[in-house]
């Protein structure tokens, strides 16, 4: 399991491109409760209903956690785990408010603790694991020169793949894929899925809808946390201007900067004009 089982990705210019999920379990519930919390009627994330999984969740979060503390390891060998002080805690100062934005939202997260550990060169900008665990590289926030804002709205990003249960749908997807007979358990599904890109290349339009639904539902916890928008979307124009620079990777299922900003703006004013409408109703 401490393998690295990706390709890595030069400078990560986009964050977790080629990402560790797959699709959504409780998310429609935490779109409804987004929704009640902060306005009334509509539901900007669009969520399809849930779907069943192919493994119990348990199991299927286990996997995911066993990989995650796979790239703990393997950074703590290679002593790429980051230990600038400020940075470490500009980045959990960030991750406390942003969870406590999705407790607010989803009562599943009501007492999860939220780690971000912070490994430099890890090949994706950040990477979200079932068990509240995100990691970001540092080498990412230094090279973007990412502030607070910027931080927070990457995070909540991450949180919404955990939150709409992306990750359990992936291996699902392998179930479905193989069948069961080839990948009996979570673990073997995650394993095979890594062993090959070919997985990526079929499981690619659903990784871009969840890249989606993560900004959607990402921008409703950023939202919920406070930071600064106008601040915290100029990362976009940062990552455009890496784009512009780099060649873009086959299997990379974020769309393009501009297009992630224009979306992420729109669900942000949407919720800022249902804020204020509602604030201006008389009770
Ligand atoms: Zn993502």
């Amino acid at each position: 399991m401490a393998q690295k089982p990706h390709t890595r990705f030069a400078a990560a210019s986009r964050w977790e491109a080629r990402d560790a999920y797959g699709y959504m379990g409780g998310a429609m519930k935490t779109c409804i409760a987004v929704v009640l919390l902060l306005f009334g009627g509509m539901c900007f994330a669009q969520i399809p209903p849930q779907t069943g999984t192919a493994y119990p969740d348990s199991e299927a979060d286990a996997a995911w956690r066993g990989l995650a503390a796979g790239y703990v390891r393997q950074a703590l060998k290679d002593r790429t785990l980051d230990r600038d002080g400020i940075l470490n805690a500009r980045v959990d100062a960030v991750m406390a408010t942003v969870g406590a934005a999705v407790a607010a939202i989803d009562a599943r997260f009501a007492h999860a603790s939220w780690h971000a550990i912070l490994i430099s060169d890890f090949g994706y900008g950040a990477a979200a694991f079932p068990g509240e665990t995100i990691i970001v590289d540092a080498s990412f926030v230094r090279t973007l020169q990412l502030n607070d804002d910027e931080l927070a709205l990457i995070l909540a990003h991450e949180a919404a793949h955990v939150v709409a249960g992306h990750a359990a749908v992936k291996l699902s997807f392998m179930a479905e894929f193989l069948g069961k007979e080839k990948v009996p358990n979570a673990r073997t599904a995650l394993l095979e899925f890594f062993a090959n890109d070919a997985y990526a290349a079929v499981y690619q339009p659903r990784a871009e809808m969840q890249e989606r639904e993560a900004d959607s539902l990402g921008a409703a916890i950023f939202f919920a946390t406070g930071y600064d928008a106008r601040r915290a979307l100029r990362v976009f124009d940062k990552l455009a201007d890496l784009e512009t620079r780099e060649e873009r990777h086959d299997l990379d299922s974020h769309d393009i900067a501009t297009a992630r900003k224009r979306a992420i703006s729109g669900v942000l004013a949407d919720l800022q004009r249902l804020h204020t409408q509602r604030e201006s109703k008389p009770q």
